[in-house]
């Protein structure tokens, strides 16, 4: 069969490579991959996007606000460039720029300003009322100062992995949806999916909360899964105001929310740390949450009083033990390599997760500093009492 038009040609030096996991590292970086030359096939158990993934809800926030972890509001801002990109490329809507309201401590909003000054990061330092002068249907009366980043936004998140994975195949990648596992070493193929060998000279596992499962001796203590619960609130037919044209997204001390992209106002509920199944967890919102998020509307949306939770959302966080991405070799598998560890904000950074996980399997030179950061050994296990 010829190539598809606009498919990258195989390059013969570069490994055959397997990724696992069509989510915000796996997907991202299957098509990178593919992009750079090499012959890629993408599995995926339930396909990209799915609503158990961690990917899978309707929206993310893309900040670019991450105190003194500069390497992050580096990747945010490479990111943001991308998103933009990438929705011209795959010709759908993907980014929505509102930027984003944050309270903080003096202490940390000192640090923010300090790095965003370094970097030359546009912010602002509002006051309640100058805050209530731009946007009068939120409310931060309560506080001193506010934050506010105007760069960043809103990301669709379900629809990108979709898109992505469309892209990837458009440009000659192959995708199957199968369960995968790791095959024991000095096996014909470092991967098996549905039972069967697949040959191949890297393989990246990019399992998002299915990690510690797939590999329990290595993530089982380095990653846990609590239970996350979404809200999105409905506005009144002739509302508009809470819209992303309109309205900033809000990070607050216990949750925080997204302006409407046509799907209601966006509310975290802040949930102890439950632990959740990725396959069997139950997906229905919890009852009792919708009293603390109804607290929430009167506090910081009081136009949104009384109007209907219009759809919720229930996945899980895979957190590492330090917040920090995990993205490694396989200490015992040859050609095997993790990915993961996203710790609730992995998603913004897909795009610029995905050239350097290519730039990582393909073995290209790259920053020793951001390797040593993600690497096993940065990461403890655990201890249980
Ligand atoms: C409620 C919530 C809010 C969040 N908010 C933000 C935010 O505002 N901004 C932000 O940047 N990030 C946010 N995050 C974090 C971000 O969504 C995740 O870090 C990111 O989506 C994780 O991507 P992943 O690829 O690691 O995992 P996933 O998206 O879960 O993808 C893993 C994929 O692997 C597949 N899979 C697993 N095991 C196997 C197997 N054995 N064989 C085949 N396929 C397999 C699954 O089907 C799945 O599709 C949030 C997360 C949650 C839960």
């Amino acid at each position: 069969m010829s190539a598809r038009p606009g498919a990258p040609a195989i390059n013969r030096n570069l490994p055959d490579v397997a990724v696992v996991g069509a989510g915000a590292f796996g997907g991202w970086a299957a098509l990178s991959l593919r992009e750079a030359g090499a012959k890629v096939t993408l599995v995926d158990a339930y396909g990209p996007g799915n609503p158990r993934a961690s990917s899978g809800d309707e929206s993310r926030l893309l900040r670019l606000s991450y105190g003194p972890r500069e390497i992050y509001t580096r990747w945010a801002r490479r990111a943001q460039a991308l998103w933009e990109q990438r929705q011209e490329e795959f010709g759908t809507r993907l980014f929505y720029p509102n930027g984003s309201l944050r309270t903080m401590s003096a202490d940390a909003l000192a640090e923010q300003r300090a790095l965003f000054d370094r970097l030359s990061v546009p912010y602002e330092v509002l006051s309640p009322d100058e805050v209530h002068a731009r946007w009068p249907q939120v409310d931060f009366s309560e506080y001193e100062t506010v934050f506010y980043e105007p760069t960043g936004g809103v990301v669709k998140a379900r629809e990108a992995m979709v898109a992505a994975s469309e892209a990837f195949m458009h440009k000659g990648g192959t995708m199957k949806i199968g369960h995968a596992k790791p095959a024991a070493a000095g096996g014909s193929a470092p991967l098996t999916v549905d039972g069967k060998p697949l040959a191949c000279g890297a393989a990246l596992f990019a399992c998002g909360p299915w990690l510690p499962r797939v590999f329990p001796e290595l993530l089982g203590d380095r990653i846990v899964t609590p239970r996350r619960e979404i809200f999105y609130v409905g506005s009144p037919i002739d509302d508009h105001r809470y819209r992303w044209e309109h309205l900033p997204n809000i990070a607050d001390s216990h949750t925080y929310t997204a302006a409407d992209v046509d799907y209601g106002t966006k509310i975290a509920a802040n949930l102890r740390d439950v632990p959740m199944d990725p396959d069997e967890g139950d997906r229905m919102a919890s009852g009792f949450l919708r009293a603390q998020v109804e607290d929430y509307v009167a506090r910081r949306f009081p136009g949104l009083v009384g109007q209907p939770i219009v759809a919720t959302r229930v996945c899980q966080v895979e957190l590492s033990d330090n917040g920090h991405f995990i993205i490694d070799r396989h200490p015992d598998l040859p050609g095997v390599w993790v990915a993961g560890g996203g710790s609730g904000h992995a998603f913004k950074m897909g795009p610029t997760i995905g050239e350097y996980l290519a730039a990582r399997v393909l073995d290209e030179p790259g920053d020793s500093a951001t390797d040593a950061l993600f690497a096993l050994a940065s990461h403890k296990a655990r201890t249980h009492e």
